[in-house]
């Protein structure tokens, strides 16, 4: 992660602000300085923008709390000049999950609204529209009233525009899973793909002749996603069908929990087996996977032996999973190797390796029939 910068954790999710986002700290000290005319100006746009930046990383942690929920893992949260993202380890492929997930960030900021809203209420203040803030400020100046009206005005633009329904846009999403319940998850894709970018298109077209740079970004940003995500699913889509029995290795080193953590370490670096199964008695007792010995290596002595380090828990796959299951999985546990048993015993590894082959060939081949099915 070289382009971003961590800023602090949450729920060991990182935060981090990619290395260009100081320009939109200067454009909006720019802009506004310039539509106000005065330094106070600069400094509004600067907090202002800043506590949208806020309310845009509140939005992300809702949706960070519902993939957790679900057990999908957040890899992290990256604030860039055009908003801001979590970066979840897979998008669930369980409509309910990825509604729940999508709806998740809007929600946040339709609350933050209501509670902003009930101070205006209560406050009697007069909140007015982003634009007579801005002519305010070059007569009156910074003033907290002005930031409240810019950041409330803001807040719900930003669950309106969320929830506009252009995949891969949080709304499109929503859409994408609604449809998902009805329709096989690839033509649902398809479908919530193709809106997305006719939205974006027009979106374009739209800000290219009003002058909204960000918003041209923005539409640039959408038309690319809703493709690539798109072709990521019909490319996955094709694993359906195959099962693991088709290309897992049976013939695997495996080590005994006696084997010191130096012994697993030469074997994985002799060998270049990105997985070593632990197995007691044919049966399996653990993993060895190459991120957890390195952290180990850097813990334990050489003498160290692996059932004190090895993965313990670790769910096996059964030789009849269906492939694009197990691909699901290895993204979602970011797992380079899973061990696989049949009737209960040990039978060798499948790895994220084999699986990219396959998908290879399968990408490689025309497909007559393709291997999709209903979620
Ligand atoms: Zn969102």
């Amino acid at each position: 992660m070289g382009s971003s910068i961590k800023l602090f954790s949450i729920w060991d999710i990182d935060i981090r602000v990619h290395i260009t986002f100081p320009l939109i700290l200067l454009w909006a000290a720019f802009q506004f300085g310039t539509i106000t005319g005065n330094l106070s100006g600069a400094l509004f746009g600067v907090v202002a923008i800043s506590l949208l930046f806020v309310l845009v990383t509140l939005h992300e942690l809702g949706h960070s709390y519902a993939a957790l929920r679900y057990g999908v893992p957040v890899k992290q949260i990256v604030l860039s000049p055009i908003g801001g993202v979590a970066q979840l380890a897979s998008i669930p492929d369980k409509p309910l999950q990825e509604f729940v997930i999508a709806i998740a960030g809007p929600l946040v900021n339709v609350v933050i609204a209501v509670l902003m809203g009930a101070v205006v209420v209560l406050f009697g203040l007069p909140v007015t529209n982003p634009m007579a803030v801005l002519t305010g400020l070059s007569v009156g100046g910074f003033t907290l009233l002005a930031l409240f009206s810019y950041v409330f005005v803001y807040n719900i633009f930003l669950a309106a525009f969320n929830l506009i329904p252009a995949f891969p846009l949080d709304g499109g999403r929503v859409f994408r899973a609604l449809l998902a319940m009805r329709l096989n998850y690839v033509t649902a894709t398809n479908i919530a793909s193709a809106v997305g970018r006719a939205f974006a298109v027009a979106l374009g077209i739209y800000a290219f002749f009003t002058g909204g740079i960000f918003l041209v970004l923005i539409a640039v940003f959408v038309y690319m996603a809703a493709g690539q995500e798109a072709a990521y699913v019909r490319m996955r889509s094709v694993l359906r069908g195959y099962t693991v029995q088709q290309i897992y290795s049976a013939e695997v080193h495996r080590i005994p929990p006696s084997y010191t953590i130096q012994q697993a370490f030469n074997l994985m670096a002799f060998t270049g087996q990105s997985a070593l199964p632990v197995t007691f008695d044919e049966q399996l007792v653990g993993i060895v996977t190459r991120p957890g010995l390195l952290a180990a290596m850097r813990q334990f002595p050489p003498y160290a032996t692996v059932d004190e380090v090895m993965l313990a828990n670790v769910r096996p796959v059964d030789l009849t999973t269906d492939l694009y299951d197990v691909q699901q999985r290895m993204a979602e546990e970011q797992a380079e190797a899973l061990p696989v048993t049949g009737n209960g015993r040990f039978m060798g590894l499948i790895s994220a390796r084999q699986v990219n082959e396959l998908l290879r060939w399968l990408r490689a081949t025309p497909q007559p029939t393709p291997h999709v099915q209903g979620t």
